[in-house]
């Protein structure tokens, strides 16, 4: 097969360049020509409804996809903020707004919540995706499509765009 011929499907490691944005027009998220989005597909690196939207596509490609908050990051719930003293950070650690951090519930699952706000010795976390509760309007195009390895095929993420990046685990 031609490699123009390459589409995505289940084990291809796919680089997207794309906008997003809120239905009120505003910008969420943006890709750089330095920084794309590398995923591997069928590895629910990315939202379902966007992954779904994008089999069969090839390099080339645009898309604008309309992904509704349910199949995107979910409700938002409005009980779901907790404040702790910046004092239990680390001092020299970066505390900023949309960090991800993991806390573990009884059951010793990891928890993700996210930094909304860092003011006055006090940071407020959020267990909502900083996304959640929004329809989410990706406009952008396929870049490349590669087959994935088997290593990034078992950790079920890609390995940086040419899929030897080293990292630990
Ligand atoms: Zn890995």
């Amino acid at each position: 097969m031609a490699e123009n011929e390459t589409i995505i499907e289940d084990k291809k490691v796919v680089t997207l360049a794309y906008i997003l944005k809120s239905d009120d027009g505003e910008i969420l998220d943006e890709t750089t020509p330095d920084d794309s989005l590398l995923y591997l597909h069928g590895a629910e690196n990315i939202v379902p409804g966007l992954e779904s939207e994008l089999v069969g596509k090839k390099v080339g490609d645009k898309f604008t996809v309309h992904v509704v908050a349910t199949e995107a990051y979910g409700e938002r719930g409005d009980s779901d903020l907790m404040v702790i003293e910046r004092s239990e950070f680390p001092e020299d650690m970066d505390v900023e707004f949309g960090m991800q951090l993991f806390d573990e519930d009884d059951k010793g699952n990891l928890v993700p919540m996210w930094v909304v706000e860092n003011e006055g010795g006090k940071v407020t976390l959020d267990f909502n995706h900083p996304l959640a509760g929004f329809n989410l309007n990706f406009e952008g195009e396929v870049l490349a499509i590669r087959d994935a390895s088997e290593e990034e095929v078992e950790h079920a993420h890609p390995h940086g765009a040419d899929g030897h990046e080293g990292h630990d685990h």
